[in-house]
């Protein structure tokens, strides 16, 4: 089976590009949707950086949902996008002064704090304007996750958030400031993860902070469990929308929540990933000794989670349904990691031929560079081709 693509549409403009199937994204979001209405104190903050397209951007802030962002520039392309400043949270381990004004100048939800140093600067910031920042505490969990080494962030070796052993005191530290006001705790133990297990493993460690900090009368408001949720990168056709609902149950069952406290969540990938695809020609047929390659006018520049990450997606040939052959389907660019499958079938190929690397709408077009002076690859959306 193949996905649905406006094909003859796709001849009038310039590949590569993205393409966002538009009709999947609203049915993802209403997924989500429907699982958070089961819980009136669940809110959801997309993460910006899977994909800050636009259009993209519009249907998720449209949706009602709230923006995770990690710099200045995506709480700017957030307030563009039409996410109200009262549901945007701030995380990162390197803020820049620019960027802390800039959330506190449009009053954002949230920062959420990875370091001592980087709260007293906030505090020093917020009082220069004369106001309160609202803080959590990224706390590192030190929990595994299941997925690639490159995408934990939760383990006590990664650079990202405070260790257990000192939530006490920089909890202690923010109430003898001024300008900031704590109000939750803050984690993220990864991305592509499919195991509830390891989210699971998260609200056990949750469940113990917080029993912690009850013990020294410590008020939490709020709880964000960061994202990470994986799709299913083999069956895109199969799998277009994430078992929302097994993920939410596993935080309903497993953590333990305070009456009146808030419980946000930051997914990225999970909304957004399933909905994109990269649309490729195919440029050469080259035969080699043992094998053959579909180059085509793609590369790691336009989608480099394959090199980067060794990620699979899956490929259809949109422009062929004939007998299927194996093929490495490489792109252009002067780097051997510029691969994005080995020994993968496809129908046949030929010149000119529309390739789909499906399953790329998440950490696709927002990680595009312009290496070997290319142009950025385009993004359009289902409406872009109507007509
Ligand atoms: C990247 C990131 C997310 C989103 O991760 P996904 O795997 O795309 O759901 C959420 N929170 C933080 C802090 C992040 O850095």
């Amino acid at each position: 089976m193949k996905g649905l693509f406006p094909l003859e549409k796709f001849r009038t403009v310039k590949t590569p590009f993205y393409y966002y199937d538009t009709a999947l994204l609203r049915k993802t979001l209403e997924a989500i949707k429907a699982e958070l209405k089961k819980n009136d104190n669940y809110h959801l903050h997309y993460a910006v950086k899977a994909n800050a397209n636009p259009k993209v951007l519009r249907l998720i802030s449209a949706a009602g949902f709230g923006a995770d962002c990690v710099s200045g520039g995506e709480i700017k392309a957030a307030l563009e996008a039409g996410f109200p400043a009262s549901k945007i949270v701030f995380a990162g381990v390197g803020k820049s002064d620019w960027e802390i004004n800039l959330a506190l100048d449009a009053d954002i939800f949230c920062f959420n704090v990875e370091s001592i140093p980087e709260l007293e600067i906030i505090d020093q910031l917020a009082g220069e304007k004369g106001k309160t920042a609202r803080v959590s505490f990224r706390i590192n969990p030190d929990v595994g996750a299941h997925t690639h080494a490159n995408i934990t962030t939760g383990l006590a070796e990664n650079k990202f958030g405070i260790a257990m052993a000192d939530m006490e005191k920089v909890i202690e530290i923010a109430a003898t400031l001024e300008h900031v006001k704590f109000t939750g705790l803050h984690f993220h133990i990864g991305s592509q993860i499919l195991e509830m297990g390891d989210f699971v493993a998260l609200c056990n460690r949750v469940n113990e902070l917080q029993a912690q900090l009850e013990r020294h009368h410590i008020k939490v408001e709020n709880i964000n469990v960061g994202g990470g949720l994986g799709i299913d990168y083999q069956h895109p056709n199969e799998v277009p929308v994430p078992n929302f609902a097994d993920y939410f149950q596993t935080y309903r069952k497993h953590l333990n929540l305070r009456p009146g406290q808030q419980l946000h969540f930051e997914l990225g990938r999970a909304v957004v990933g399933q909905c994109g695809s990269l649309i490729t020609r195919v440029l050469y047929v080259k035969q080699a000794t043992y094998k053959q390659f579909a180059i085509v006018d793609a590369g790691m520049t336009d989608l480099i989670r394959p090199a980067l990450y060794q990620a699979f997606h899956y490929i259809e040939n949109l422009s062929s349904e004939e007998t299927k052959e194996t093929y490495d389907v490489v792109g252009p660019i002067c780097e051997s990691s510029d691969v994005f499958v080995k020994a993968f079938d496809l129908n046949r190929c030929h010149r000119g031929d529309f390739l789909a690397l499906r399953s790329a709408g998440a950490y696709g077009e927002i990680m595009a560079s312009s290496y070997n002076c290319r142009e950025l690859p385009k993004g359009y959306v289902t409406e872009d081709f109507a007509g």
